[in-house]
Order: C-alpha cells, then sequence, then structure tokens
C-alpha cells in the first residue's frame, strides 16, 4: 500500500540527506564523493558511478560562476513537501506513485519491465499545484530540487540561458537523486521558435540533447518534470520528449475545502462549518492559488478593522476573529483567474495527447 511505501521512502530519504555530501558543496574534491553512498543506494538499487568521472571532470572545467548561479539560485531545496500538502488530484498522484516512485525507488522489481518514466509534463491551469506536485516527488525521492523556470530563462538569463541549462544538468548528475522542473516549458518549445541560432533555440537545443541523455541513461537517477499552461504551444514534434503527460486540473470541493480549512487553520478564525462550506460552493471555478489569495485577503480583514495608527503595535491576540464577512469583502477583491474557455483547451488537449487517468 502507499502508506508503506511512504514510510520506508520518509526514512530512507532523511539518512540520505544525512550521509550524502555534494562534491558542488564540498572544498575536498572529488574524491569524497567516491566514499560516500549513493543515497539511493539500498536493496535492488542501482548506483549511478559508471558516469561519475567525467561528470566529475566536466564540473572541474565549468566556470565557478555558472555553478554557483546553479547551486544559489536553480537549486531549491525548500521545506519537505507531503502528499497531504496537496490538495485533491488523488488520480494523478496514485499515478505517479506507481508510475514514477515506484519504478525509481524499486528498479529491482521493475528492471526490463518497464522504461522508467523519467520525463513528465503537467499541464493546466496556473497555480493549481504543479510546482507543489514537483516539489512532492522530490522530496518523495530524497532528491536535489532544481527549479528552472522557463520565462526566467528567456528573461532574466537569455544571453546565458544555454550554459545555465548546461551547468543544472551536470549539477543535477552530481547531486542524485534529483528532481530538475522547468516551469512555462513551453517557453522553450514552442513552435513559435523558428530562428536556428536564436538564443533561445540553442537553449532548446541543450534542453533536449540533456533530456535525451537523461532519458537513455540506465543510471542515472534524474527525473525531469516540466509544467505548462499552454500544452498546446509546445512544437507537435517534441511531445514524445514526455513520457507522462497529465492534466493538472482545478480543485474541486472537496480539495478546496481542504485548502480553505488548511490555510484557517494558522488564524484565528470564526466560521461555521455551513459557511465554510459555502465558501466551498462559492469557490468553484477557483484554482488553488486563487483560493490561497482569496484566504490571505480575508485573514487581515482584522488588521483592516484596527485604527491605522495603532498597526505596529498590534499584537495578534488583540486581533478579532476572521469572519464570514471578511470573506464577503474578500470575494469582490479576488475573482476566478482562469476563464472556461481555458479550461476546455485542456480537457480537448488532455483527450488528445494527455495520458489517461
Ligand atoms: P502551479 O505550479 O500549478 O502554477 P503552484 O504549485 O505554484 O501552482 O501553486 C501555487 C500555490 O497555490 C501553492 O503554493 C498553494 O498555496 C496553492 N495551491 C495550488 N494548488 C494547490 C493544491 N492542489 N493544494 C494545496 N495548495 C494549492
Amino acid at each position: 500500500s502507499y502508506s508503506t511505501a511512504k514510510n520506508s521512502l520518509g526514512s530512507r530519504t532523511s539518512e540520505s540527506f544525512g550521509k550524502y555530501t555534494s562534491p558542488v558543496m564540498n572544498d575536498h574534491g572529488d574524491e569524497h564523493r567516491q566514499l560516500l553512498p549513493h543515497p539511493m543506494q539500498g536493496p535492488g538499487l542501482r548506483a549511478a558511478t559508471s558516469s561519475n568521472h567525467s561528470v566529475d571532470e566536466q564540473l572541474k572545467n565549468t566556470d565557478t560562476h555558472l555553478i554557483d548561479l546553479v547551486t544559489n539560485e536553480i537549486i531549491n531545496q525548500g521545506p519537505p513537501v507531503d502528499w497531504n500538502d496537496i490538495a485533491g488530484l488523488d488520480l494523478v498522484k496514485a499515478v505517479i506513485k506507481e508510475e514514477v516512485l515506484w519504478p525509481v525507488l524499486r528498479s529491482d522489481a521493475f528492471n526490463g519491465l518497464t522504461a522508467l518514466p523519467r520525463s513528465i509534463l503537467l499541464f493546466g491551469p496556473r497555480g493549481t499545484g504543479k510546482t507543489l506536485m514537483g516539489r512532492c516527488i522530490a522530496s518523495q525521492l530524497g532528491a536535489t530540487f532544481f527549479k528552472i523556470t522557463g520565462s526566467g530563462l528567456v528573461t532574466k538569463w537569455l544571453g546565458e540561458g544555454e550554459k545555465i541549462v548546461h551547468a543544472s544538468f551536470l549539477v543535477a548528475r552530481c547531486r542524485q537523486p534529483s528532481v530538475i522542473f522547468v516551469s512555462d516549458i513551453d517557453m522553450l518549445l514552442s513552435s513559435q521558435v523558428s530562428e536556428e541560432h536564436s538564443p533561445v533555440s540553442r537553449m532548446r537545443t541543450e534542453f533536449l540533447m540533456q533530456l535525451d541523455t537523461v532519458l537513455t541513461s540506465a543510471e542515472d537517477q534524474i527525473v525531469v518534470i516540466c509544467s505548462t499552461s499552454k500544452p498546446e504551444e509546445i512544437d507537435e514534434s517534441l511531445r514524445r520528449y514526455f513520457m507522462k503527460r497529465l492534466l493538472i486540473p482545478l480543485p474541486d470541493s472537496t480539495a478546496r475545502h481542504q485548502i480553505i480549512v488548511q490555510l484557517l487553520s494558522q488564524h484565528n478564525y470564526c466560521l461555521n462549518d455551513k459557511e465554510v462550506a459555502l465558501l466551498v460552493q462559492r469557490t468553484e471555478g477557483f484554482s488553488g492559488l486563487d483560493v490561497a489569495h482569496l484566504c490571505q485577503e480575508a485573514v487581515v480583514g482584522p488588521l483592516h478593522a484596527m485604527p491605522a495608527t495603532d498597526l505596529s503595535a498590534i499584537i495578534p491576540s488583540q486581533l478579532r476573529p476572521v469572519t464570514y464577512q471578511d470573506f464577503e469583502n474578500a470575494f469582490c477583491k479576488i475573482q476566478p483567474s482562469i476563464s472556461q474557455k481555458e479550461l476546455d483547451t485542456y480537457v480537448e488537449w488532455n483527450k488528445m495527447f494527455g495520458c489517461s487517468q
């Protein structure tokens, strides 16, 4: 059952963080890495050792500025995310556990039976938990989490994008197991990118080359997860790079209930079950992020009720509890951000190219 799986993953995870030292973070050079156990080594788990030498060599030859940039700005560990932190999405979670995590964690049992799905496309409206899911997968694998934003690559880092992509995969190989999460992947893989030698097209070529290496390597413990809210923009010849294409839809009523109760529980509130049920009803069509924004707006209601001059001196116990009226006010400011037309696009794309759930 999944709970057994989670427990055993949990212990392996904490163990691996304790023992594993990355050569990137390590002042003493490569030798240390060889001495330390591979974090995913366990019964039946293959260690990625054969290519270590060349990876270490490449790392030595890489501009330290790039390695620093990847270490400081792309590696994005954050607090661990558990399945329960993600409301709803039960089917997606089940598919990921069964088809992504298990084959990676128990490659002995799956060996030769299935191709490991090391590349996943999560598509759907913005703010529905795609990044959260990426983080959760990384946490469950005890993996280093790399977060590359497609928009960052084509704006902030345009000139260096290709090198950053290259360095990210290199560092990911050194810090295995790794999850590389690329948001707004449409920015890199859009069919609109046509000029052959443009920076974006060079980044795309580098990314696809790296992805190809991940997909064909039997030993690397790297999972690449990409997200997009515009799956239809991905060049049709590139869709095949994603072994799993999963729709992350808007939260249903149960999921919205969980998000609201979760967020309210961090505050002093006074809403009865009926009022909470009403909120769940009225947030139909909201993304998880919209619901979070609504709650954030509502919970500052009691602050607004205080005289402005006192704001800096206020201690939480002086504030009145959050009420339904605060949500009433918040609804005036926060509306659902996704249109029905956009939602229909996802359903259509899912029918044609999604992996059935
Ligand atoms: P995406 O990557 O799909 O744009 P994120 O994963 O970044 O969205 O989610 C943004 C925020 O919205 C999260 O930090 C969380 O507060 C909230 N959220 C969205 N979906 C969910 C969900 N299914 N469960 C819990 N919180 C969610």
